[in-house]
């Protein structure tokens, strides 16, 4: 195999270089898509019970393998035992719930408007909408979750839940992974009798991949966790496409937290121990780490900095994901610590060896500086955090009104003592934001009904939708509406009868019944 046609991880422990694994080749794409595109077509994945038995397989293939997958995980991610543990075990709850999700066929959403020759303004036909796969999904795993946002994570969950075919394309920063953990979700899937090409794995190191994967005709849908960059340029090339597509694109995010006074006074010191862990846990490489924090000018407020960063400073190096993120937040925090309006309360953070370490860091600006900065407001992925002093209540909601959407943000305030500054800053975070979190940090994500993992852009490409929870299989279906259609070419959860008890709005009215029981 020549080099060009291998890819391969580094220990980001140890920088050693680990096994190669083979890269696919573009020209192999339009296989692979037309493949997925004639699976839907398959009655076998359009069998509810089939396509969760393959979720729960998959679940269960990766727990039996557990010891290995994490070993490998650990080697090709960085990331410390316990988080490859919990990780897993999350992938695994979220393949299963989402097999739960489809069991009653709630997901479809279905609406049944019965005809009513006496309707005003005018008579009406019988009306029937569900939702229906959309086609073959792309997915671009993510390098800081490679379980929980990888090969087998929630986009391809949720993909294959609902019925649509799954092109993944891994993060080549851990081929090995990705490898393995496809090979259990090809082998589950063979088990319960889908068709083989349901799924697909693909793996490279250049844009080249990737690009032909979002161009590819068949491929209907894509969805990806990364950078601003990547995610947009994967957009722009999706609506270029004589037949354009929708791009689920989770991007970068800021999550500006906002400490008031009140809050400092009440429990500064465990907002203060609690943040500091919100931002080193996983070397601060989540999307959702509070990038900016806004406290309070004045003598709380300075004690309660000097304490975050006492404590940042006692922190060992922390290792990173890949060198080019390491070396991608040293520059940054090298611009940031060069601005007039910008004074480290760390050391500037350097290289550290060996594998791709870094200190924790965290700088000071003012919340004028940040309102009118735009470069106060970029993302800093990894153990890094910017904290802006306010003077006044102005100055503060100035500040917090000039960001972008976010995926989260966070409110540290005192309601009883603070309750108008609180109701407007609420509102003001709501505005921007996806998930608003009271009097705690936006990094742990529930996978729930209720969880909320998007935001208006830049945070994501499509502020109506989630990559996490239940409701995040919507983004993989579209509505279609039967008019009055006879019962036998329905679906089954439009007909009359209802046998899987299915929840559906009748008439207005939601119901499990069947029509003329
Ligand atoms: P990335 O550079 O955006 O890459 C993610 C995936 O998309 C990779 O498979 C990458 O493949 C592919 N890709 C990116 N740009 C592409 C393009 N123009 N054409 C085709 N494929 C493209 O993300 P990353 O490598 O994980 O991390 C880089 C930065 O992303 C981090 O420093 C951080 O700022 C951000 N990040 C954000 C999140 C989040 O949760 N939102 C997660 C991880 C990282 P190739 O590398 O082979 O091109």
């Amino acid at each position: 195999m020549t080099p060009e046609t291998t890819i391969s991880a580094t220990d980001p422990r140890s920088g050693e270089r680990l096994d190669a694994h083979p890269a696919t080749p573009p020209s192999a794409i339009p296989e692979l898509t037309a493949a997925a595109a004639a699976a839907c077509s398959d009655a076998r994945l359009h069998d509810t019970d089939r396509r969760a038995a393959a979720l729960r397989g998959a679940a269960a293939r990766l727990r039996a393998d557990g010891e290995r997958l994490r070993d490998r995980f650990q080697r090709e991610s960085g990331l410390p035992a316990a988080r490859a543990a919990g990780e897993l075990e999350r992938t695994c709850v979220q393949l299963e719930a989402l097999a739960d999700v489809v069991a009653d066929g709630a997901h479809l959403e279905p609406i049944i408007d019965r005809a009513d020759p006496d309707a005003a303004p005018a008579p009406r036909p019988d009306l029937r909408r569900m939702l229906v796969p959309v086609g073959p999904v792309a997915v671009f795993g993510a390098s800081n979750f490679p379980f929980a946002f990888g090969v087998a994570g929630g986009d391809t969950a949720a993909a294959l839940a609902v019925g649509c075919p799954v092109v993944a394309k891994g993060h080549p920063a851990q081929p090995g992974l990705n490898r393995a953990v496809a090979d259990h979700v090809a082998a589950a899937i063979e088990e319960a009798q889908l068709p083989a090409a349901a799924f697909a794995l693909v793996q490279g190191d250049t844009p080249e991949i990737g690009a032909a994967l979002v161009r590819a005709q068949e491929i209907a849908a894509v969805a990806f966790t990364g950078s601003t960059k990547g995610g947009r340029a994967l957009f722009d090339l999706a609506a270029a496409r004589e037949r354009p597509i929708p791009v689920f694109a989770e991007m970068g995010s800021v999550n500006p937290a906002v400490v008031t006074a009140g809050a400092l006074r009440r429990r500064g010191a465990e907002i203060a121990q609690t943040f500091v862990a919100s931002i080193t846990g996983a070397a601060g490489q989540l999307c959702t780490k509070p990038g900016v924090v806004l406290v309070p000018e004045g003598e709380e407020g300075d004690r309660w900095c000097a304490d975050v960063a006492e404590r940042l400073a006692a922190a060992q190096p922390l290792v990173m994901l890949t060198a080019r993120m390491r070396d991608a937040l040293v520059d940054q925090l090298a611009d940031l610590a060069a601005r007039d309006d910008v004074r480290p309360l760390t050391p500037s953070s350097a290289r550290q060896e060996p594998g791709f370490r870094i200190d924790a860091a965290t700088y000071e600006t003012s919340a004028t500086a940040l309102a009118t900065a735009p470069a106060l407001r970029e993302e800093c992925f990894g153990p890094f955090a910017l904290l802006a002093r306010y003077a006044s209540q102005d100055e503060l909601l100035t500040a917090v009104r000039a960001f972008d959407g976010q995926l989260a943000t966070a409110l540290h305030a005192d309601v009883a003592a603070e309750p108008e500054l609180a109701q407007q800053l609420s509102a003001a975070l709501e505005r921007r934001c996806g998930r608003v979190v009271f009097d705690g940090w936006p990094t742990g994500v529930a996978v729930t009904w209720a969880m909320q993992h998007g935001g208006p852009y830049p945070a994501t490409t499509a502020p109506g939708e989630t990559s996490v929870g239940m409701t995040a299989t919507r983004r993989f279906q579209r509505p279609v509406c039967w008019q009055d259609a006879p019962q036998e070419l329905l679906p089954q959860a439009l007909r009359d009868a209802n046998p899987r008890g299915t929840w559906r709005r009748v008439d207005g009215q939601l119901t499990n019944a069947s029509i003329g029981a």
